[in-house]
């Protein structure tokens, strides 16, 4: 016997489901049947008709889905797209119940006849028009937050499925006879013999404005405690990266306010700068003072965290907050607790919440903090799947996982606008090894990398950047002309005071020259260290870099530097303010500005020796 299912808003007329019976009953000839009504409000009008696995939906709910609210529909959302329907339909004003019914009388059996024949008759365009027929299947197994699928002979990769409950999942898998599937929110109200259907959707994130300064879950629901919003547009957490035609050079240096970066490992706007270390050597500091550094420059950013914890994503919150940095930038946080769908898809909804920005033609910058949690939850889905594991027990595709993400960080042409997307992908190494299957990958897809060591972490050098093991392939080009004349020889002299330094520590005699050099680099290693959440500007990073390069702070103790720094550029604010002024300006660093600089630190460096100095 043929079940056939037809499910409504409202209850259906006799003349209503007459007509649908005589209609399936013609399909379905010689063959007895039996129909089932149901009624479910959430449809909110028109019906939807199960035949086998075919599923032909022509109720509001899959048009709201179809124009992005892929979600699950709050009143307000409702009462906001049956209010445009019923303004397209130029229809007079009805009450919510009389609507429903008129669209349920308008959704019927013609509209399935005309269907089914156009179906057959091979037409799909006009068929498309009024119902979606979709294929449907039921849930074999779930569990984990995984489900197994049979029936679904349309899915496909990525595409989005409904459960009966509401639920929505991601195609992962698609093997014979069954589909994959990774369950994505009210994972616990899915079971077994549940009916599925695919959508021909991919699961979509509200973007805009309105996300700035909020907290959201992966699927765009606010978790901050500061109330919901309606969003203004949504966006599919999946996209094509822009072609090689619609990119542009990096150029534009995207400061991260840390002298020993912007210096020597300089940044663009459009680049992919990984970020790795052994867990705690400040990664995640590194990235979020350049959040911080992004204050009045109309850089707009967004943090993922993946996998923390959330008292860390709590911290960091308060560190933005606290400095006026929520006002541009978005968190998506999938925390530890979070399953491993939310996980995964974490990265790709906030890569999308910043294209938007990146294609109104913003700069965006994006940190994915991190991806090695990121692929632990991949991999725990895929062999949750079955889906073969590879070395470490990755499934095959771990690279894609992670290209296909950071590829679409770009700097786009002027013809698209010249937005930008930054990204500084964070990955976290096992005792310092950066051959390991997951770093190698990402240091293969980004544009250099900042490496962060435990050791130098521990010796109190901090930022504790391991120069010779980190770079930007972008280089100089995003730098401005001062910061390129006075840092050109610092990555190579603070290299060899690394070497000399391991050297001098068997107690050789030393010549001149070689001790020389060492203090010089032990000047220069005291210079680069920087505090955190305290990020600093261009033109004070030029100004401490030319006298460093200068040696003019041969006669201040070590120990000092970091004192005699700090109360310098206070001074100097004050006393030449328009040098700082003119560098602002022109972003050069000229002959009389170099003597000018030389002569206040003599003035200065005077002054603070003999201890007078109280700025
Ligand atoms: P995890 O592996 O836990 O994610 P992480 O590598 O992201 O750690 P952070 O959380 O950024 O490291 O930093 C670890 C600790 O080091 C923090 O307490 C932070 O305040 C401190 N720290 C980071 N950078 C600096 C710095 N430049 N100066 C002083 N302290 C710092
Ligand atoms: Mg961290």
């Amino acid at each position: 016997m043929t079940v056939i299912e037809v499910t409504s808003a409202a209850e259906l007329s006799k003349k209503q489901t007459a007509e649908i019976e005589k209609v399936f009953s013609a399909k379905h000839k010689g063959e007895k049947i039996d129909f089932v009504y149901k009624i479910d409000k959430e449809l909110i009008g028109g019906i939807l008709v199960v035949d086998g696995d075919k599923y032909y939906d022509g109720t509001y709910r899959s048009q709201i889905d179809k124009i992005g609210a892929a979600f699950s529909l709050s009143d307000k959302y409702v009462e906001a797209a049956t209010a445009t329907k019923r303004k397209r339909a130029k229809k007079p004003a009805v009450s919510a119940t009389a609507h429903t019914e008129a669209h349920n009388a308008s959704l019927t059996a013609e509209h399935i006849k005309a269907d089914i024949d156009s179906e057959l008759s091979g037409k799909v365009e006009k068929y498309k028009r009024a119902f979606d027929v979709r294929h449907a299947g039921s849930v074999e197994f779930c569990g984990d937050g995984v489900i197994m699928c049979n029936g679904l002979s349309d899915a496909e990769y990525g595409e989005m499925l409904r459960v009966e409950n509401g639920a929505q999942a991601i195609v992962l898998s698609l093997t014979d006879g069954h589909v994959g599937a990774i369950v994505l929110d009210d994972e616990d109200k899915v079971s077994a013999h549940m009916l599925v259907n695919t959508t021909g959707m991919i699961v979509s994130v509200p973007v805009g404005d309105k996300l700035l300064g909020r907290v959201i879950d992966p699927l765009g629901k606010p978790i901050d405690g500061l109330g919901d919003f309606t969003p203004d547009k949504y966006r599919p957490i999946e996209a094509p990266a822009p072609a090689i035609k619609d990119r542009a050079k990096v150029d534009v240096p995207m400061q991260t306010g840390l002298l020993a970066v912007d210096s020597m490992i300089p940044i663009g706007r459009g680049q992919r700068e990984l970020i790795i270390g052994d867990r705690q050597t400040g990664k995640t500091s590194v990235a979020v003072d350049t959040i911080l550094n992004q204050k009045g420059t109309g850089v707009i950013c967004v943090y993922v965290a993946i996998g923390q914890k959330s008292s860390t994503v709590s911290n960091i919150y308060n560190t933005l907050a606290e400095r006026g940095a929520m006002d541009y930038t978005v968190i998506v946080s999938a925390t530890a607790r979070d399953s491993a769908p939310l996980q995964y898809i974490a990265p790709y909804a906030g890569c999308a919440i910043a294209e938007e920005f990146m294609y109104a033609g913003k700069d965006v910058l994006i940190v994915y903090d991190d991806l090695s949690k990121h692929a632990v939850a991949y991999r725990a889905m895929s062999l949750l799947l079955k889906r073969p594991p590879g070395r470490e027990a990755y499934p095959g595709d771990i690279f894609y996982l992670h290209s296909r993400l950071l590829e679409r960080a770009a700097k786009l042409s002027p013809e698209l606008g010249g937005g930008s997307m930054t990204a500084l992908p964070i990955v976290e190494t096992l005792a310092g090894d950066i051959s390991a299957y997951i770093p190698t990958n990402i240091i293969s897809i980004t544009d250099g990398q900042i490496y962060l060591e435990s050791e130098l972490f521990n010796a109190g050098i901090r930022p504790a950047i391991n120069v010779g093991l980190s770079v930007s392939r972008v280089g100089s080009s995003a730098q401005t002309k001062a910061m390129r004349k006075v840092s050109g020889k610092l990555r190579l002299s603070l290299s060899q005071y690394r070497e000399l330094a391991i050297f001098a520590q068997f107690g050789a005699d030393l010549d001149e020259s070689t001790a020389h050099m060492l203090e010089h680099g032990k000047r220069t290693t005291e210079v680069i260290k920087q505090d955190v959440h305290c990020p600093m500007s261009v033109e004070h990073q030029v100004i401490i870099l030319y006298m460093t390069t200068k040696e003019l702070l041969k006669d201040i103790p070590v120990a000092r530097i970091t004192e005699f720094k700090d109360k310098f550029i206070k001074f100097f604010d004050i006393d030449y303010a328009d040098v700082i002024a003119e560098l602002q300006k022109t972003g050069e660093l000229t002959m009389d500005m170099g003597i000018t600089i030389e002569e206040a630190v003599d003035e200065f460096s005077r002054l603070f020796l003999k201890g007078v100095s109280n700025e």
